[in-house]
């Protein structure tokens, strides 16, 4: 297993983070358990303000909090100096009783509800993405109600859609998401929100896609973005102050993954904006939203194992006391992630196993197929790059509880999110007055 940040084994052939023995953490906190290592995501976050100070250009890195939406990690943007994206009233909520500034909080989705939008404008933020008609009608009504102001993005698809090492150019772009701008229909809205009083048209945004490795799909979706901008100053008379790029940028979770630094993607995306909008009135402000890439790798799942079946000649399953319910990503997307025992980590492999999870499905596969010394009940599994949408996605199939979160750092452990007790699992459940409450006497 590749070993992310501050991960090492130490003398007791350990998997140790953020200075914290593994071993240990498991003995504190019980297993699951995600670990976050603290410097890795400091870093990260350093790495794309650096980058963006590094360029001279005006600029907002808003952390995409869907990726890993809990109090701490909002504050700990907060620290770094990041703006973040929320798509629900959900991570508003959480930002904002972690403190998150709302002026710096922007508001993501392609259907916010009235409720959702009315409780972002009631707290002020800083911006509101709108997606589609529906939504600027919405926000315009709102606001005029409520005789104030909102800063608005158009979210316009620019025909570019990325995926790891392709990027596809598409003509009509197929997307639940956005204004499309080869159909005109972003240029329509760009007419109505500048026309409107109660919107403050801040400019457009773009987001291609995840887990991209090259730069090619950003500079063309900056390329598109710049002619739709010079466009609608020659037509509506309307100059973009800003210009968001989205996230999308990758990161490594096996060998077959080839990110590049944060710097290089941020340096592709600079560059192409001050080639595409040398001839614009003046250089727009620009915003990225990373998510996993500020998260994903520093985020590790340590499981203890339980059972195993060998069927000879055919595949040895191990089975772990966690699985998609922590770690839905292999079951919906294939993806991939390694693997080590951070209690024997000197220890030679052995023997290739299929990581299970413990829920009654057959999907509820880990990992098919990794390389690990001969594994007992007992011993403890690590499992890389589970940052991002894990917690997030955790679910409480099978009734399982979701695992508790812990950032470690400099030999510290911290619990962020503490694990579900069996009461939250009932604690919203209701038995109607009809059915009886009492075990029937038969
Ligand atoms: C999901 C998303 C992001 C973050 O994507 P990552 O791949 O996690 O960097 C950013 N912006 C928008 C609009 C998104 O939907």
């Amino acid at each position: 297993m590749y070993l992310h940040g501050t991960s090492k084994i130490n003398a007791k052939g350990h998997l140790e983070i953020g200075g914290c023995d593994t071993v240990e953490l498991k003995q504190q906190f019980g297993t699951p358990l995600y670990i976050v290592d603290e410097a890795l995501v400091r870093q990260r976050c350093r790495e794309y303000m650096d980058a963006f100070r590094a360029s001279g250009l005006s600029f907002q890195v808003a952390y995409a909090s869907k990726a890993f939406c809990v109090m701490a990690m909002c504050r700990l943007a907060e620290e770094e100096g990041l703006s973040l994206d929320v798509v629900s009233e959900g991570e508003l909520f959480t930002a904002l009783q972690a403190g998150f500034p709302a002026q710096r909080i922007h508001f993501h989705g392609n259907n916010k509800t009235l409720d959702e939008l009315e409780m972002a404008m009631s707290a002020g933020i800083g911006c509101f993405v709108a997606d589609n008609f529906t939504e600027l009608h919405m926000l315009q009504a709102l606001a005029a109600e409520k005789g104030t102001k909102v800063n608005v993005l158009l979210r316009v698809t620019p025909g570019v859609e990325a995926h790891t090492h392709e990027y596809i150019s598409t003509g009509q772009t197929d997307s639940k998401f956005g204004f499309d701008i080869g159909n005109g229909s972003a240029s329509e809205a760009v007419e109505l929100a500048s026309r409107s009083l109660n919107l403050n048209l801040l400019g457009v945004h773009s987001h291609i896609g995840s887990q991209i490795f090259e730069t090619e799909g950003f500079q063309l979706a900056v390329e598109r973005v710049a002619a739709f901008a010079m466009q609608v100053k020659e037509k509506l008379n309307v100059v973009f102050k800003v210009v968001n790029l989205g996230g999308g940028f990758g990161i490594r979770y096996t060998e077959e993954d080839t990110p590049l630094k944060v710097a290089d993607y941020v340096r592709a995306i600079t560059d192409a904006v001050k080639e595409h909008f040398s001839d614009y009135p003046e250089l727009p402000e620009i915003w990225v939203e990373p998510g996993r890439s500020i998260v994903g790798d520093a985020g590790t799942t340590l499981y203890t194992v339980g059972t195993s079946k060998d069927i000879p000649g055919v595949r040895k399953y191990v089975a772990v006391d966690g699985g998609m319910t922590d770690n839905p990503r292999p079951a919906l997307y294939d993806s991939k992630y390694e693997a080590m025992l951070a209690n024997r980590a000197h220890d030679e492999n052995e023997e290739t196993v299929s990581i299970a999870g413990k829920c009654c499905e057959s999907g509820d596969m880990l990992i098919w197929d990794v390389e690990l010394p001969k594994v007992n009940s007992g011993d403890l599994l690590a499992v890389a790059c589970t940052g991002a949408y894990n917690y997030a996605m955790a679910s409480n199939y099978n009734r399982i509880r979701r695992p508790a979160v812990v950032f470690a750092q400099d030999g510290h452990s911290d619990l962020v999110v503490k694990r579900e007790s069996l009461q939250d699992l009932i604690a919203c459940d209701v038995i109607p007055e009809r059915i009886s409450k009492q075990p029937s006497l038969k």
